[in-house]
């Protein structure tokens, strides 16, 4: 008798071997530990099988297999949801990586993008083409969990969020169906897919329309001591006023970076980072972007021309996989100057050098975008903030917590609490309503009914189905 045990599969492991052309992944095997990881280190969990299809057949079976077995269904694109929605225990998670094809069509400026697709290999086919769509501004995100839950980006000023770029989405539906949604097609999934997160199906393909970007635009970020934040933010806010909607970017409370390009009066201290992009015409970015001068001299700018892929990259060193998160965010209507300084002190005492808040200003594109079109709500509040707290240790995941939770409370002061899925917290029917408002949840709770009535697909920011319309007599 051989001493060598074998691993034990279990019988769901072994139907999804025997009827998947993808890999897949069970405890026993070597890369469990790494294809089971997502990006908020706060989510060890240990699925019971991970399996990453390759088509959109693959992708059938894998829901009908999960189903049979009544196995919990996590799906999984860039790993980025703050809540870790796209892992589970027990349950098998659908990783759509292997499902990363793109076709850009400059003609008709589209792409065909794959349910597994991140941002910044969807930013480097098209800018090999001068086009663009809404990206995340942080490469490793994935662009299904990005467009599905509303798709904010550094463009959306100039062609609103991802999901307003949505042409159409093929996606495989609970029962095993597999659709196309578009204006003509399907058209309250169509409705639904645009905002309402993975709550429907799973998305095998996107196909956005584009629009001329770079690939050399004039970019990058000016930093400010931390002292000078309140000014800045109010000089900001009366700019953008009556700022063209070429003129993107955003506020960024960071620590500074402890590096040769830096001042060394900033290195490793508070500071203020402006981030800005000319989304338009680069012989009128410089006289575009003259409005800042409002601003005051920064004690560090580093705008000149770069790639658009290059300011799509910035954050990234600031978002690295691994790290303890907890995201949340709200809208404002204002930006009186106690909602300034509400901002500056919320900055100022954050536990963690590696936590973040930022400030966007919306408007143009994305606030045109009729509000009936699709499930993103609050197309009318310009200011959009994110309270992002981001630790190592373990034992402090309390106090980093209570920071994000409570600035973003002191901020809602200002405001009413609202904003969008990607970046809601997951507080469960608060969070629903915080995102969508009661009327597009109704619709919403409709539309579930009508593709996934038993909520096969619930690891997500849920919309409960709706209860079936009594027919009356
Ligand atoms: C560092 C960082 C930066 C971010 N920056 C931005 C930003 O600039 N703008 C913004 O709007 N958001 C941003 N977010 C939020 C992010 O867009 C959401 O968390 C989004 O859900 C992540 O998508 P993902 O595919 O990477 O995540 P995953 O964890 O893989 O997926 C999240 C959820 O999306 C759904 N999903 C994923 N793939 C599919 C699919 N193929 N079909 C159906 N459903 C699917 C599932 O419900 C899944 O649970 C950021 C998040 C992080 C961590």
């Amino acid at each position: 008798m051989s001493t060598h045990s074998r691993p034990v599969v279990s019988p769901a492991e072994r139907a999804f071997r025997t009827q998947l052309r993808g890999q897949v992944i069970g405890p026993a095997d070597a890369d469990y530990d790494e294809l089971r990881r997502v990006f908020n280190g706060m989510f060890d969990r240990r699925p019971a099988v991970v399996v990453r299809p390759i088509d959109e057949h693959d992708v059938r079976a894998a829901v009908l297999l999960a189903r049979e077995h009544e196995l919990e269904i996590a799906i999984r694109c860039g790993g980025h949801s703050a809540p870790g929605f796209g892992t589970c225990d027990g349950g098998v998670v659908i990783d759509m990586r292997d499902i990363a094809c793109v076709q850009v069509d400059p003609q008709r400026r589209v792409a065909r993008v794959g349910g597994g697709m991140d941002w910044g290999a969807l930013d480097a086919a098209t800018q090999a083409h001068g086009l663009a769509v809404t990206g995340g501004r942080v490469s490793s995100t994935g662009v299904a969990g990005f467009t599905l839950g509303s798709g904010s980006g550094w463009l959306e000023r100039v062609m609103g969020f991802a999901a307003d770029s949505l042409v159409s989405a093929r996606m495989v539906s609970a029962e095993g169906a597999i659709v196309t949604a578009s204006r003509d097609e399907n058209p309250d999934l169509f409705w639904a897919l645009r905002g309402g997160g993975g709550n429907f199906g799973v998305v095998v393909e996107f196909e956005f329309a584009l629009r001329a970007i770079g690939p050399t635009i004039l970019g990058g970020s000016r930093f400010y001591p931390i002292d000078a934040a309140a000014h800045v933010i109010a000089a900001f806010r009366d700019v953008m006023e009556d700022a063209p909607d070429e003129v993107c970017g955003g506020l960024t409370f960071i620590t500074a970076p402890v590096a040769p390009f830096v001042p060394e009066s900033l290195r490793g201290q508070p500071a203020l980072a402006h981030m800005v992009l000319w989304a338009g015409n680069l012989a009128e970015a410089e006289k575009g972007l003259a409005c800042f001068d409002e601003l005051g001299r920064p004690a560090l700018d580093l705008v000149d021309p770069k790639p658009y892929t290059a300011v799509q990259r910035t954050l990234d060193a600031f978002a690295g996989p691994g790290m303890r998160n907890y995201y949340t965010s709200g809208l404002m209507r204002e930006m009186p100057q106690a909602a300034i300084e509400t901002f500056v002190r919320v900055a100022r005492a954050k536990p963690s050098t590696t936590s973040h808040i930022i400030l966007y200003r919306l408007g143009g594109a994305f606030a045109r975008m009729p509000e009936e079109e699709t499930a993103i709500s609050h197309r009318d509040a310009p200011w959009m903030y994110q309270v992002l707290s981001s630790w190592l240790d373990p034992d402090s995941d309390e106090v980093n917590r209570a920071w994000a939770r409570g600035g973003r409370d002191e901020l809602n002061q200002h405001s009413e609490a609202m904003s969008f899925a990607n970046f809601v917290a997951d507080e469960g029917d608060a969070s629903l309503r915080v995102a969508y408002g009661d009327t597009k949840l109704g619709r919403l709770a409709a539309v579930k009914r009508d593709w996934d009535p038993g909520n096969a697909f619930h690891l997500n920011h849920n919309v409960k189905p709706a209860l079936a319309p009594t027919s009356v007599a």
